[in-house]
């Protein structure tokens, strides 16, 4: 004790330095940094200590926090470094390696092909699973039916949901054991697709039509062990895919398995924060076990927090079961699909947001969006106006009417770019030119004064953040068209796309004070990508990888250049 009160007296006699001077653990020099911090736009090198940026600024000062031997040095050799990707809107969980593939095939026969594989790895009855095929992505833009799957499936019940999850196929076998015939009538927000010649099911269940559905699944014997195992490797390979990516922050949309996370935590294992969230309800005894929840997982917390409630108001453009205001340009017989009646929903908000609850509700088409605008704004008229940063996901067709309510009742647009330039190949046909000039209305929404949230709605898009940054710059197909993209009045910068993959969906979350930015004080999450975004034609934007991935100051993945 002495001893040590004496160096501490030396020191402060010889030099003040000697108290101050703090030491980082990890120091990055010679970047290209974009901060997102508007007061300070562009550093070469940050310091950072435990999970904390310490400072910003030249590499010449940053160099004054190194001590040899004890802090790690990345020498990015002018890289770009930009704040870790936060995805605003994923639907996260533990990959499942028996899942069927399908995105981006655009041959039909190859859904045969990949069932009769997996049929043939599988037993009797045994489910069989998979998706994400788009059908107006195959060349005959067909949508598929039963018969592609029915005769490599005889003894397997099969689903395979359209990539957006609105639609599902299925086979013959679980058409049977669901008893879905010609005469089972549409249920209420779901349609069953029939042959217009003979009425008879095509395999394409719709929305709530997808409620009906019965596998008759046998039951493979696996131990709870195996099983287990086999769900805890399939977190790992999603956590290990999301960093990787440089996917530091996940917002779940709706629930997830709080306990599985906490797991991950424990076990060092989660390199991504994680929001998870709860179905909205207006039952408030469910509401006040949610309030429980959140007081274990809470809003202060750095890692696994409760998000927001999430419900959904209508379907998807893919599936044409968005609520719009018309009909359908390409089928005049519908205008879409109400999830809930108006005033159920209505209800449900006033209830969750009186208690003081964040909401998300899901809304594509324009009436969709025009009615959870109406219900929010009711909201404020009830319950008073308060920082509930509501939000709306996806936003995705609006009237020009409804742009600017976002920003006068502070409604959040949680928006992915990959969607726009996935449906834009038939968003046009399905609503005409007209409607689409407010669909994916990034720029419209920006200049009326709203902060975006940015993300990918993955599993529906893949999860990297490239195709999105790439998607919002160019609003192109990913083969990379000729012209100047879908809409171009509506593309937006790689500035502002990085900031709203960052800022923008950290404010969504209430983590904009310390999340997002590159800055003194804030979280050390940050990217090293492996080209300059900012200066790369078109063509490379989705050729980046991601160098380093750092959260809260541990490098969580190093791609080894
Ligand atoms: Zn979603």
């Amino acid at each position: 004790m002495q001893y040590l009160s004496l160096i501490s007296i030396i020191c402060m006699i010889l030099s003040i330095s000697c108290r101050t001077r703090e030491i980082a653990d990890l120091v990055i020099i010679n970047g290209k940094i974009l901060t997102i911090d508007e007061d300070n736009p562009m550093v070469e090198a940050i310091a950072i200590k435990g999970e904390f940026i310490i400072t910003t600024g030249k590499t010449s000062k940053v160099k004054g926090w190194i001590d040899e031997g004890k802090t790690e040095v990345i020498d990015a050799g002018g890289r770009l470094i930009i704040p870790g990707f936060n995805d605003a809107h994923v639907h996260f969980g533990p990959r499942d390696p028996d899942y069927i593939e399908l995105r981006y095939i655009t041959d039909p026969s190859i859904i045969t092909e990949k069932v009769k594989v997996q049929v043939a790895r599988s037993k009797p009855g045994e489910l069989i699973r998979g998706g994400h095929w788009e059908h107006e992505m195959f060349t005959d833009k067909k949508w598929p039916t039963k018969e592609l799957i029915d005769k490599v499936s005889p003894h397997n019940p099969v689903l395979l949901s359209r990539a957006d999850g609105h639609s599902i196929l299925v086979n013959s076998y679980i058409l049977k054991i669901s008893g879905i015939t010609k005469e089972t009538p549409n249920p209420f927000g779901g349609e069953i697709q029939r042959d217009p010649a003979t009425g008879e099911p095509t395999g394409i269940l719709k929305e709530t039509a997808q409620n009906l559905i019965k596998t008759g699944e046998a039951k493979i014997t696996r131990s709870a062990e195996e099983d287990s195992a086999k769900t805890w490797q399939g977190y790992l390979l999603a956590m290990k895919e999301a960093r990787e990516l440089g996917v530091t922050s996940l917002q779940n949309a709706g629930a997830a398995d709080f306990e599985a996370y906490e797991k991950l935590q424990k076990e060092g294992q989660l390199t991504s924060r994680i929001d998870i969230g709860k179905p909205l309800t207006g039952d408030t005894t469910v509401l006040l076990k949610y309030r429980d929840v959140e007081k274990r997982y809470p809003k202060e917390g750095d890692w696994i927090r409760f998000g927001y409630l999430k419900a959904f108001s209508d379907g998807s453009m893919g599936s044409g079961t968005a609520l719009m205001f018309e009909p359908y340009d390409d089928n005049p017989s519908t205008s879409g699909l109400a999830m809930w009646p108006y005033d159920e929903l209505e209800k449900m908000v006033l209830t969750a947001d009186k208690m003081g609850f964040q909401i998300g509700i899901h809304a594509i088409g324009d009436k969709a969006n025009n009615w959870v605008l109406n219900i929010y704004e009711k909201a404020v008229e009830v319950n008073g106006r308060r920082d509930s940063r509501h939000r709306i996901e996806h936003s995705q067709t609006l009237r020009q009417s409804d742009i600017p309510r976002f920003s006068q009742l502070a409604v959040i647009p949680s928006m992915q770019p990959t969607h726009c330039i996935s449906d834009k190949r038939f968003c046009e046909k399905r609503i005409g030119r007209e409607r689409a000039i407010g669909a994916y209305a990034w720029q419209s929404l920006i200049d009326a004064g709203s902060i975006l949230a940015f993300g990918t709605d993955y599993q529906v898009e893949p999860l990297n953040p490239m195709e999105g940054l790439y998607a919002a710059v160019t609003r192109k197909d990913r083969l990379g068209e000729e012209g100047e993209g879908w809409f171009p009045e509506q593309k937006i910068t790689m500035e502002e796309a990085i900031k709203y993959y960052t800022l923008g969906s950290a404010y969504a979350q209430f983590m904009d004070n310390r999340k997002g930015m590159i800055k003194k004080g804030y979280l050390a999450d940050i990217v090293i990508v492996d080209k300059d975004l900012l200066t790369i034609p078109e063509s490379k934007i989705m050729k980046t990888k991601v160098d380093y991935t750092i959260v809260g100051g541990k490098v969580v993945y190093n791609s080894g250049k």
